[in-house]
């Protein structure tokens, strides 16, 4: 059998993840309760908004299930607004419109923080490969940013995977890899099979 991969699908670009997963010959199942989490081989956090992804995971009832199964290993791809939703510490949000989040990444996230004027830009990204199992092909990635977090203060044991103009945009801790940029919006699906591979990694 296939393995299946899962989607956070509450809010946000999570179609394109789709795709990208689909890519890779996996069946592919929207998350939207905590049933759904069962028998997957890994889940995306897609980005969209944190405000709102916060709030649904709670009329949900996936908070804790999702908390969980993430804290019991399952490899999880967190990008952009899942980032934010799965750091332990966030700055710059204060308000209305704060964040819950999940708590298990050791970081601080910084939402929103390449301020206005360059709020959203496409690029290509180096990656430490061997850091999150090594792919044959270990070209650079296509991605987007798109008013993207930061990643400040990883902890140790947060390993940083990559990095853009001098800031960190990807980490990897254990099972979960958080990234600042969208790869969904490329054809390249190598950051979701690499995600896939940490079972095996761990097992
Ligand atoms: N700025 C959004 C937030 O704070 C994240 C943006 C994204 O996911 N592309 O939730």
């Amino acid at each position: 059998m296939k393995p299946i991969a899962g989607i956070l699908a509450l809010q946000g670009d999570y179609e394109k993840h789709r795709k990208s997963l689909k890519r890779l010959g996996l069946r592919v199942r929207y998350v939207r309760s905590p049933e759904d989490l069962s028998g997957l081989s890994m889940i995306v956090l897609p980005g969209g908004e944190s405000t709102t992804m916060s709030l649904l995971l709670d009329s949900t009832g996936l908070r804790e299930p999702l908390r969980e199964a993430i804290s019991a290993g399952l490899p999880t791809l967190a990008t952009c607004a899942g980032t934010i939703l799965l750091a332990r510490e966030l700055q710059g949000d204060t308000g209305s419109r704060q964040v819950d989040t999940l708590g298990l990444l050791h970081a601080t996230v910084d939402r929103n923080s390449y301020g206005r004027q360059v709020d959203s830009f496409e690029t290509t990204i180096e990656i430490n490969w061997q850091l999150i199992g090594g792919l044959a092909d270990d070209a650079p990635i296509p991605a987007w940013f798109i008013r993207a977090p930061r990643i400040l203060e990883p902890a140790a044991g947060v390993e940083v995977v990559a990095k853009y103009d001098g800031e960190i945009v990807a980490v990897r801790q254990g099972n979960m890899l958080a990234i600042t940029f969208h790869p969904e919006l490329s054809k390249d699906s190598r950051i979701h099979a690499a995600v896939l591979g940490f079972a095996e990694q761990a097992g």
